[in-house]
């Protein structure tokens, strides 16, 4: 019988929008994780890219694309019409906003933030995560959590629900006790900070710098602990600083046309999405906005080569989006300008995802869909080592 040695420790650090060109431009930036490899990501947000990497799926197949999906049948903005009979600056109110959001909150468990919806058009729309998406369970479909379930690995994860510092911190405490085979963290705090203050931000390059000591902060406590650490860092898109705004919603409204009455419109930070009520309408939105040079309309080839083609066209039946850089202001997600963003065309090169370990990355490993099979055959070899 062949003496087996201490299990290794595996450890996931999810960066939410640590892009692969970001984390390059840091030169010795998490030096221990020596094997890297440029991930390619989706078009869309995080609430697409995630379900992506734990079930290996596209959104086509799991369903989940944007935050915010047309409403058919049970909305939890059931009620919310009403609100048009407010005053519009109540309505817009940070006091309503709370009140409302732990309503929503209180029928939905997954991640959702309301930003500036119009208040009274939420019942037209949905949202999609309605589950955590970081649990057995809470996707659609079988996922990386299922497994980890039914392969009775002890396992522990973090993710926006708990402060990264916590999180953090907590993770270092387990592998020092040695007490966990697989420990995933997922933090949101970078996402948030750069689009705040754009890739070249002194708090996006603190934070950084803390992910870097933190790396070698967790192969010093797997050591105290007598058990060899696979650590993994990865991401599920990158970020493009913003340099133009365009105020896609003043074309749209300067036709005579109403919105809620000829049409359905949901303005995202870097997408225009419409539903139609005719033929004439949506000809006439199409040419105004077809005249903007810094976007275009998505054809039906590309939403399908993106994986993004619904049967039900619950994301919208027509999609316009702004080349990256763009950014439209106001949306539905805010009337300020933010600094950078992301949500464009997933071949820009700072849209590209990474992920980064000290163990070897098979060349096969470049899109979001290959994680989750990547981790499994790391469990597997996590496993057989100590068989
Ligand atoms: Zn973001």
């Amino acid at each position: 019988m062949k003496l087996a040695g201490a299990k290794p420790v595996m450890l996931v650090l999810f960066v939410d929008a640590l892009g692969w060109r970001l984390a390059g431009s840091r030169a010795e930036f998490a030096a221990p994780l020596a094997h890297r490899r440029e991930i390619a990501t989706i078009l869309g947000f995080s609430s697409g890219a995630l379900p992506t990497i734990f079930t290996g799926r596209l959104p086509r197949e799991h369903g989940r694309w944007l935050m915010y999906r047309r409403a058919q049948g049970q909305t939890p903005f059931a009620g919310f019409g009403a609100l048009k009979l407010l005053p519009p600056r109540l309505r817009r109110s940070w006091r309503l906003t709370q009140v409302l959001t732990r309503a929503v909150a209180s029928r939905v468990h997954g991640y959702f933030n309301l930003y500036e919806v119009p208040r009274d058009e939420l019942p037209a729309f949905d949202l999609a995560e309605r589950d955590d998406i970081f649990r057995p369970g809470g996707l659609p479909g079988d996922s990386l959590w299922d497994s980890l379930d039914r392969r009775d690995l002890r396992w522990q994860g973090w993710n926006w629900r708990t402060p990264e510092a916590v999180a953090l911190r907590d993770a270092l405490a387990h592998l020092r006790a040695g007490d966990r085979d697989l420990l995933f963290v997922y933090t949101a705090d970078l996402d948030a900070l750069l689009h705040h203050e754009g890739s070249t931000g002194a708090q996006v390059k603190a934070r950084i710098a803390r992910y870097d000591a933190w790396v070698r902060e967790a192969f010093a406590a797997a050591e105290a602990a007598g058990r060899p650490l696979w650590l993994y860092m990865l991401s599920d898109h990158g970020m493009v600083d913003v340099t133009e705004h365009v105020d896609v919603m003043a074309r749209v409204d300067a036709l005579p046309y109403r919105r809620g009455r000829d049409y359905l419109a949901f303005y995202d930070s870097t997408m225009a999405r419409f539903w139609w009520r005719n033929k004439v309408v949506r000809e006439a939105v199409r040419s105004v906005l077809g005249a903007e040079s810094r976007g275009r309309w998505l054809t039906p080839e590309e939403l399908r080569a993106a994986g993004a083609d619904f049967a039900n066209a619950e994301y919208g039946e027509d999609i316009y989006l702004v080349q990256p850089g763009a950014l439209i202001v106001p949306s539905f997600m805010g009337s300020k300008p933010v600094a950078a963003m992301h949500g464009y065309d997933a071949a820009h090169p700072d849209m590209t995802a990474m992920l980064a370990s000290n163990r070897e990355v098979p060349p096969g490993v470049k899109h979001l869909t290959d994680l989750r099979a990547f981790f499994e055959r790391e469990i597997d070899a996590q496993h057989a080592g100590v068989a």
